[in-house]
């Protein structure tokens, strides 16, 4: 690893810093007195912590800190590599509440400044920044999720060439019951997959999911809460204006919205450092024993270590891409140990906390609320998010160990 802030990113810092430490507080006070945190909140479930996102976004746009990747121009701040390593790890150190538009601001936005027209950014990216539309993201299909490309959803092109006509079925879109906007692929040449070469013939969409013919259904998860959906295009008639990028470019435009979101980040280290430190204060206060147990040790060092050893690797991809090379294999190699890590976290809170640890939301007695056990079945998300940890594994063993197929 070879590399130090530079005086601009600690001046990035120290204004991030100083931005938050004047606005979060009375954020946080003013949501628990008088929306968020009170009696309704927690009936309202996932919708309860999107509104609170939503004010929070609002709050960091004010400040231009919702999308700091983003050019100038377009409400960003253009920032570099390294400063986007600070904002991941002092937004973590905040725990602030989280973005409203993350698909939004991550991935989606960026393609609609790659790909879109003047006239595609000035109607679609004010609403993602400002948090006032939201946005989801519609891949994967029953049929294609680690294998993408054999997405099956059609658009065929109307014979006046004004819009096209929409017919199948995606799966796992994310937040679709409160979006208003999705980024959505689908196949244009539907003799691509026959002919050998289902990559080509799929073409980008911005869907208004208020589209007479969509139908959006959200799925109940083993957490209780709904938090992705199945989304139904039944003749769905979408504007020939609202296609991003040209025909066929679909694969193109997925790939850079995907390759935002693999990069990794480091301000995961800091959360889940505090993660580990919060469920030992917990357990102190409620289960004691369990922290004298020798394998219970074991397991908390482990822990401490791999989410430690993390941390640097992220930073020697950092310092790698800083000398012009890529941040490879480090950042798939990261993404493999957040799947874990963050498993092995939550079979340790389950185990640390005692019976009462179980107990989920809403029983009486839940250590914090439930969070642990929530926690406990949500986590398998991470080991199948943004990349399952099988195909992350065959990618490390075919490009970086070059291993014999
Ligand atoms: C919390 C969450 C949110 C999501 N949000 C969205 C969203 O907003 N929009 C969206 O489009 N999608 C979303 N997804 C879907 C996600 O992208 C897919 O689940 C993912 O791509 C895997 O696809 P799949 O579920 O079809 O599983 P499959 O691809 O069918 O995989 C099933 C199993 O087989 C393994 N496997 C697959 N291929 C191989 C192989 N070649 N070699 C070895 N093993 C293999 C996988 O590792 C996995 O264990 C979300 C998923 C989750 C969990």
């Amino acid at each position: 690893m070879d590399f130090a802030w530079s005086d601009e990113d600690l001046a990035f810092q120290a204004e991030l810093e100083s931005f938050l430490d004047r606005e979060l507080p009375p954020f946080v006070d003013e949501w628990e007195a008088g929306n968020g945190e009170g009696d309704d909140a927690p009936s309202r479930g996932v919708m309860g912590v999107m509104d609170k996102r939503a004010a929070w976004q609002r709050k960091l746009n004010e400040g231009r800190w919702a999308a700091i990747l983003w050019p100038e121009e377009h409400g960003g701040r253009g920032a570099t590599v390294s400063q986007n390593v600070i904002y991941t790890q002092v937004m973590a150190r905040y725990r602030t509440p989280g973005t409203y538009n993350a698909n939004g601001i991550v991935q989606i936005g960026p393609s609609i400044i790659a790909w879109g027209t003047e006239e595609q950014k000035a109607r679609w990216l004010p609403g993602i920044l400002d948090a006032t539309e939201h946005w989801c993201q519609g891949f994967s299909e029953p049929q294609a999720g680690s294998d993408l490309a054999n997405l099956r959803t059609t658009a065929v092109l109307s014979g006046d060439g004004t819009h096209y006509v929409v017919n199948g079925q995606k799966v796992w879109t994310s937040s679709a019951q409160i979006a208003k906007w999705g980024l959505f692929l689908f196949r244009t040449d539907p003799t691509a997959i026959e002919r050998g070469r289902k990559h080509e013939g799929i073409t980008a969409f911005v869907v208004d999911l208020e589209t007479p013919g969509i139908d959006i259904r959200p799925i109940r998860e083993i957490t209780g809460d709904s938090m992705f959906c199945e989304v139904f295009f039944d003749d769905a008639k979408i504007p020939v204006g609202d296609r991003l990028g040209d025909e066929s470019m679909g694969w193109i435009v997925s790939m850079g919205a995907l390759g935002q979101e693999r990069v990794g980040s480091s301000g995961q280290a800091i959360s889940m450092a505090q993660d580990l430190r919060a469920l030992l204060q917990t357990a102190k206060s409620v289960n004691p024993a369990a922290l004298e147990d020798p394998a219970i040790r074991d397991r908390v060092a482990r822990l401490h270590t791999q989410i430690e050893f993390t941390r640097l690797l992220l930073m020697r991809a950092l310092s790698k891409v800083l000398n012009g090379e890529k941040g490879w294999p480090e950042v798939p190699l990261a993404k493999l140990q957040w799947g874990s890590i963050s498993l092995w976290l939550a079979e340790l809170a389950v185990d640390v906390l005692g019976p009462a640890g179980v107990l989920a939301k809403g029983a009486p007695g839940a250590v914090d609320g439930g969070v642990w056990a929530r926690n406990y079945v949500w986590q398998r998300y991470t080991t199948i998010g943004a990349g399952p940890t099988e195909v992350q594994k065959n990618i490390i063993a075919d490009r970086a160990l070059k291993l014999e197929r």
